[in-house]
């Protein structure tokens, strides 16, 4: 079994982890032992992280309601989408009517992208993380 150093993406903590890949799937999770933040632990969640990874009802794809309906989409429609909703919020009502929340499951350098683009181009400090709840 082919082993894959990574970091855990179930909060924040950030502990080591390796992926035991096998015939093309990742089939297992393991500790690093010498990882300077776990030291060989992992909590629950870490022993078990790979199991979402090929999960049937893992969303793929993004998803847009239609009729009443989530139909899956491809990233530009859902890309177009958002950026048109976004704009148009935040003309009629201002900024302040936006607010983002971004997640544990992103790394430190896409929170960090979240929050500026919250800040510098919609222009709103209502941005939070999931980690902090
Ligand atoms: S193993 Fe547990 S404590 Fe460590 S990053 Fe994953 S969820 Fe967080």
């Amino acid at each position: 079994m082919e082993q894959i150093l990574t970091i855990c993406v179930y909060c924040g903590c950030g502990c080591g982890v390796y992926l035991g890949k096998e015939n093309g799937r990742v089939v297992a999770s393991s500790p690093s032992r010498n990882h300077p933040i776990s030291q060989g632990n992992l909590c629950v969640k870490g022993w078990h992280l790979h199991e979402f990874i090929h999960h049937p009802e893992r969303l793929t794809t993004p998803l847009l309601r239609k009729d009443n309906k989530l139909v899956p989409v491809g990233w530009d429609e859902a890309l177009d989408y958002t950026a048109r909703r976004l704009s148009e919020i935040r003309d009629s009502n201002g900024p302040d009517a936006l607010g983002l929340l971004s997640s544990a499951k992103c790394s430190n350098e896409e929170n960090y992208l979240l929050q500026k683009f919250s800040r510098a181009v919609l222009g709103t400090n209502n941005i939070d993380h999931c980690a902090r709840l």
